[in-house]
């Protein structure tokens, strides 16, 4: 069998069965997309739109592509038409443009408030108190086209496997608290977990990880 498919397995074959793999193909060939695709993977996420939108394009249809990295306002109309779940929603401006789009497409379009929980500023997301904000907003009749699926986040980069974790239970008890004090009807996504740290993020409740590196070996 092919490497990389059989590190892919690997790898899956060894989480808990309620959490979705996404293999995150960012700078890597349509080539090893393929590959996965041939041995039944369906979930790939990207952050760059112009680099999804090129590998949408030649890949088969049926591919559930995850937008996972920060978004731009003005590039939500490339990918409006096709994509699965954006997974870094952080401002009410965002939203309203992701909303006019799925509408214009006659889509209703998924997706995952992303929550700030690292240390480091560079990081986007929101805080609780923005979180429930906007909360308040999607409760209204104001947003029809878009469906909040759940939270993701990203740990602060460090070896400290405590801190990483602290971060992570913060964010699931963020996560509970909308479960509770929401009345979306298909909330039940927690995308947490990268190559470094998807197993810390799973203990701590992450029920979809986004692993690159491990999957397809370091980027350039
Ligand atoms: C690149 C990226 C990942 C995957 O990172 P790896 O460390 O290669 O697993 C996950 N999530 C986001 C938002 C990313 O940008």
């Amino acid at each position: 069998m092919n490497r990389l498919v059989e590190n892919y397995l690997k790898i899956k074959s060894e989480l808990p069965e309620n959490v979705t793999l996404v293999a995150v193909s960012k700078t890597k060939p349509t080539e090893m997309i393929q590959t996965l695709y041939d041995a039944g993977v369906r979930d790939f996420g990207e952050n760059k739109v112009q680099e999804l939108c090129d590998k949408q394009l030649v890949l088969p249809n049926d591919i559930n592509w995850h937008q996972i990295g920060h978004l731009q306002t003005n590039k939500v109309k490339y990918i409006a038409p096709f994509i699965y779940l954006v997974h870094a929603v952080d401002s009410e401006k965002l939203l309203i443009e992701i909303n006019k789009r799925a509408q214009n497409f006659d889509r209703i379009q998924d997706l995952l408030l992303q929550i700030h929980i690292a240390e480091e500023d560079s990081k986007f997301g929101l805080d609780e108190a923005e979180l429930f904000n906007l909360i308040e907003k999607l409760e209204t009749n104001i947003f029809q086209y878009v469906n909040i699926r759940g939270l993701m986040g990203m740990a602060t980069f460090t070896d400290d496997e405590i801190k990483i974790a602290k971060e992570f239970r913060g964010l699931r008890k963020l996560y509970e608290k909308v479960l509770q004090q929401s009345s979306f009807k298909e909330f039940n996504i927690l995308s947490m977990g990268m190559s470094g740290d998807y197993k810390i993020a799973i203990a701590e409740g992450s029920n979809m990880v986004r692993l690159g590196s491990s999957i397809f070996g370091e980027r350039n």
